[in-house]
């Protein structure tokens, strides 16, 4: 499959890695729209959150938000962070692999 996150995952095309495990991997986002902007990716290729549907699958959802507090540790995140992920084209979903967006490290925009 044609899918740039898995070939980052699968190691085939570079990025910034902060954090790996046997579930997820997470990167440094290209355009970081906050001091700190990490995207934290499941190994196992998935479109979206509207795309879950096994136990398995929703198990992700755990395991990335597992890894976001291991890195938002990492990343001296202590005052807060955020985390959040476009589900589908009225959302301005760009890469069509589960990704959660970890931001921090200064003051965020409400919204
Ligand atoms: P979304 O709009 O939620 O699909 O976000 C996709 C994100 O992936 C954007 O913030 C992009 O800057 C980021 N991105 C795209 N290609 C890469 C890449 N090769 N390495 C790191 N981040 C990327
Ligand atoms: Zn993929």
């Amino acid at each position: 499959m044609d899918c740039i996150f898995c070939k980052i995952a699968a190691g085939q095309i570079p990025a910034t890695f902060v954090y790996e495990d046997a579930r997820v991997v997470a990167f440094r986002d290209i355009k970081p729209e906050a001091r700190v902007h990490v995207l934290i990716v499941p190994r196992r290729h998935v479109d979206r959150v509207s795309s879950l549907v096994s136990d398995d699958d929703f198990a992700l959802i755990g395991d990335i938000h597992r890894a976001a507090l291991k890195i938002a540790t990492n990343e001296g995140l202590s005052s807060g962070f955020r985390l959040v992920t476009n589900s589908g084209p009225d959302a301005g979903q760009a890469v069509d692999h589960l990704h959660y967006h970890l931001l921090g490290g200064q003051k965020l925009p409400i919204r």
